[in-house]
């Protein structure tokens, strides 16, 4: 059976429901719009795996700038995302992030910090003292600097932030099927429709690929080669009878992360970035809490010795080999296809803004409020990378 659209997404998780909420918000557009997602309980979507951090401690401008307009769009959230039943539900816990580094990290902090403040964050950089005073809780004998960001940055819930947006889209008339994408048409360079796994087959002018982890694959039904690779992170909840006061979202030189969750805490090791992991596995290392969690918690905040894990799970990051950073927008030789991949851990942030500026780029045919090109597709063939210079 045919159908028609104007906009075909595939994936409905927050990307492609950004995507498509922001579509149905603008004026000058009235195509009708259709969201693909297999998966209706999200089990598998980063989306609702993620520790959904928000920063705009990146050192990429255009990363920088993409946080910016979430922090402006959180602050009024109820009237970008409330609908007819009530308000979005999101809440942006403002604590802040830290990254602590040692005597080798000064340089890029430095350079990191002055990129920062010249494009309006309020970054400080701490030395030992400064910090100590700060979070007399921590320990610092390891550290030289530190690059602190208070109200503007900190976490939320991407599963909320998910629900908001496709509540919000759904309010506004886009359709959600639950069905699979399993093929893509094609015809004189352009991409023309998308076939469903329950035989429907939607003609569409526009069709976005927001399929997360599967972007690969989904670019691969149009012959694009994306360097996207699944890669693993685990997340472990924790509780600790010490409290760590008003503890930021907090970054170490030996790659941990933790931040609190609720009454509890959630940590883990950052990721390099330069493995895959394509069997699509989300098993769980329990082992890893003991052998690599707990020692550099223990040591940072030694309030945490009696950190006793609570639980743990896994998800992927759609880790961008080639410069760790997503690839958005038009493909060339490909009119009607458009990019929203490769988001390398940080596409829950930036969610708002690619939103924004792909419904620019599919009614307009080019970016208005967010200039993302620097993130586009022809940067890898141009061998232009994107680097943040510190991998977080
Ligand atoms: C453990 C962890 C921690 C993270 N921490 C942060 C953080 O602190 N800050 C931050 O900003 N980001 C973070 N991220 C990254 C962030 O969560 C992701 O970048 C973001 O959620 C990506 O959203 P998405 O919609 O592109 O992908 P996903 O949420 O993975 O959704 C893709 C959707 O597409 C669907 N799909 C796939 N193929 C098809 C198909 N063929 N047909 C139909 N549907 C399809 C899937 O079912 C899925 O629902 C983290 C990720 C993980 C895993």
């Amino acid at each position: 059976m045919r159908k028609t659209a104007d906009v075909v997404v595939i994936g409905g998780a927050v990307m492609g429901s950004a995507v498509a909420c922001a579509l149905s918000e603008n004026r000058d557009f009235s195509g009708r719009v259709v969201v693909l997602e297999k998966d209706r309980s999200y089990e598998r979507a980063a989306s609702a795996l993620s520790t959904s951090g928000v920063r705009q401690q990146f050192s990429s401008a255009v990363n920088v700038k993409l946080s910016q307009y979430t922090v402006e769009f959180l602050k009024d959230v109820d009237l970008h995302l409330g609908t007819a039943d009530g308000p979005s539900g999101v809440v942006f816990h403002e604590n802040g992030y830290l990254y602590l580094g040692g005597a080798d990290a000064v340089g890029a902090f430095e350079e990191n910090n002055s990129l920062q403040r010249s494009l309006g964050v309020d970054a400080r950089l701490l030395g030992r003292p400064e910090l100590a005073r700060r979070f007399p809780w921590m320990t610092l004998d390891d550290v030289e600097v530190g690059s602190f960001v208070g109200p503007g940055e900190g976490w939320l819930d991407g599963y909320v932030l998910l629900g908001a947006f496709k509540r919000r889209a759904r309010q506004n008339g886009v359709e959600y099927r639950y069905v699979e994408a399993v093929g893509l048409e094609r015809e004189n360079g352009r991409v023309t429709g998308v076939r469903c796994s329950d035989g429907v087959t939607l003609a569409a002018r526009h069709v976005v690929n927001a399929a997360g982890a599967a972007g690969r694959v989904v670019a691969g039904m149009a012959g694009l080669d994306l360097p996207i690779r699944n890669v693993t992170q685990m997340v472990f909840a924790f509780e600790s009878p010490f409290r760590a006061g008003d503890m930021p979202y907090t970054f170490t030189a030996d790659r941990l992360f933790v931040r609190p969750e609720g009454r509890d805490y959630i940590a883990g090791l950052g990721i390099g970035g330069d493995h895959g992991n394509e069997d699509g596995s989300l098993d769980v290392d329990y082992g890893m809490f003991e052998s690599e969690i707990w020692p550099r918690l223990a040591f940072r905040v030694s309030g945490f010795e009696e950190a006793r894990m609570k639980g743990a799970w896994a998800g992927h990051y759609d880790m961008n080999l080639f410069d760790h950073n997503a690839v958005v927008g038009k493909v060339p030789g490909l009119d009607g296809f458009y990019l929203a991949n490769g988001f390398s851990g940080h596409g829950l942030m930036h969610s708002p803004g690619i939103g924004r500026g792909l419904s620019e780029l599919i009614a307009y045919g080019e970016y208005r409020s967010l200039d993302l090109s620097a993130l586009a597709y022809d940067r890898i063939a141009a061998n232009r990378p994107v680097r943040e210079n510190i991998q977080y």
